[in-house]
């Protein structure tokens, strides 16, 4: 049987469409694989936000030209697919400068994977299409591996900020039908999954064609979502805090299955750096937007993206973050240093912040969500939550899942227990995960 190897980089998305790649390539007679000496198909799902991201996908690539040299001396043929947004943002120029690339697909045209494998007996190929098809019409069934899964809902971005490549690589915001999103969970259901994660970039812009012909938001395609048989919980990411209207703040309260997590980047506190970085929202909108979100669900937990050292930031401005950091009080977060993205409208300013600053700054942030979130979970120990099981834990005898605020929880109980809802009191805190017990009878009766 041929063997298929898929590599993805970077977001959520990203892990999606990887796995919808695999399914495509499944459908074609591929099997997946893990060792990449064994594959004839290589694809190398990549990532424009990493720094450097072009130049690091170009010397991967020349790792991989070894590899074809080598598996074509025993009389192999590999071939190697370069897709997401730097095979988006490069186009041809990957042909030109990576000899053993025999196909560049972006991230709208991947259900042609198999025809441009075709052609690419012939000639290298390059599709960055925006298509008019919808690419989803054209994918095999999803073949699913877990408890939990991603179901792309919405993709794209109109927002623009100053700094992200992303309205450039994934295009204008679209999103797909509820039809279509409840038909993909209803299988992902059948297929064994007991918690879905919707993502898009801004996936809280969504406004899909809903049953009765109008648009349906976020809020209510989770409604429809949650008259699927067997589906346990919702969560929803990446959202934008421009985009969160009042039914999704209600949804928090009323549709059992939306979990007490939010992920709502920030990127910073100060409200001129918010401006220069396009955000269209100040701290203060910020925070009177999730005193709003806590009305409705006291105990929700908030996490956010940050970039420090933006061009112009002052200590000043740095010090608003800080503030708001301390201010909102946070579970979990990302903090990067900027860096520049060619093509952006950031990365032509000349105002940049000193490398050394930047470390500064953000080893000084990361101190103090890390110390946030260590106490958040120290006030866990000693609850009772809910744990939906989602594998084998380290140790034989455990198994491992998250609370409805999205910590990892160890704790000993059967593997049949994989898929169910096991209430466990958490006892200890360590520093990546917690650890409790599960109350006398719950794990056994799973
Ligand atoms: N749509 C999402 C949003 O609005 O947050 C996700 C965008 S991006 C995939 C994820 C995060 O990468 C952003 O929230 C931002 O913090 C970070 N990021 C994007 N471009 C960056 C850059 N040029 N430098 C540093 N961090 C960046
Ligand atoms: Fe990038 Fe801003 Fe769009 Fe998020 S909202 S994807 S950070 S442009």
């Amino acid at each position: 049987m041929k063997k298929a190897y898929v590599k993805s980089y970077g977001c959520q998305m990203n892990a999606y469409d990887a796995g919808r790649m695999a399914d495509v390539l499944a459908a074609e007679g591929y099997s997946a694989t893990d060792t990449v000496e064994e594959a004839d198909v290589v694809v190398l799902n990549t990532c424009h936000i990493r720094e450097k991201a072009a130049e690091k996908v170009y010397s991967e690539l020349g790792r991989l030209r070894v590899l074809k040299g080598e598996r074509a001396e025993s009389g192999h043929d590999t071939r190697i697919v370069v897709a997401g947004c730097v095979a988006q943002a490069e186009g041809r120029e990957i042909l030109s400068r990576a000899p053993a690339v025999d196909v560049v697909v972006g991230p709208q045209s991947y259900h042609r994977l198999p025809d441009l494998l075709r052609q690419s007996r012939e000639t290298r190929v390059v599709d960055t299409e925006f298509p008019a098809e919808d690419k989803f019409d054209h994918l095999p069934a999803r073949r699913n591996r877990g408890v939990t899964g991603f179901l792309t809902v919405q993709e794209g971005c109109d927002k623009f900020c100053a700094f992200c490549v992303v309205p450039y690589t994934r295009g204008a915001e679209v999103s797909r039908s509820v039809a279509a999103v409840v038909d993909e969970a209803r299988r992902l259901v059948e297929g064994g999954v007991r918690e879905i994660t919707l993502i898009g970039q801004n996936v809280n812009a969504y406004h899909g064609d809903g049953p009765d012909g109008a648009l349906a938001t976020l809020g209510h395609l989770m409604d429809a979502l949650s008259a699927v048989p067997g589906l346990l919980r919702l969560r929803y990411t990446t959202s934008h805090p421009n985009d969160f209207a009042d039914d999704l703040i209600a949804a928090h309260a009323t549709n059992p299955l939306v979990m007490p997590y939010l992920h709502l980047p920030v990127q910073s506190g100060s409200d001129r750096i918010l401006h220069a970085m396009n955000r269209r929202h100040t701290g203060d909108a910020y925070r009177r937007l999730i005193e709003r979100i806590r009305n409705a669900r006291p105990d929700i937990a908030l996490s956010s993206d940050f970039i420090v050292g933006f061009p112009g930031e002052t200590d000043a401005d740095f010090a608003e973050t800080m503030r708001l950091v301390s201010d909102i009080g946070f579970s979990a977060a990302f903090s990067f240093k900027y860096s520049p993205r060619a093509g952006t409208p950031a990365a032509e300013r000349e105002d940049a912040v000193p490398e050394a600053v930047k470390t500064e700054r953000l080893a000084a942030l990361q101190d103090l969500l890390d110390r946030q979130r260590h106490a958040y979970n120290a006030a866990s120990v000693g609850t009772l939550t809910e744990i939906l099981v989602e594998k084998t834990g380290r140790h034989p005898g455990q198994v491992a899942g998250k609370t409805p605020h999205l910590q990892a929880v160890q704790f000993d109980a059967p593997a049949s227990t994989i898929g169910t809802v096991v209430p466990v009191r958490i006892t200890r805190a360590g520093s990546n995960s917690l650890f409790g017990e599960a109350l006398e009878g719950a794990a056994a009766a799973a």
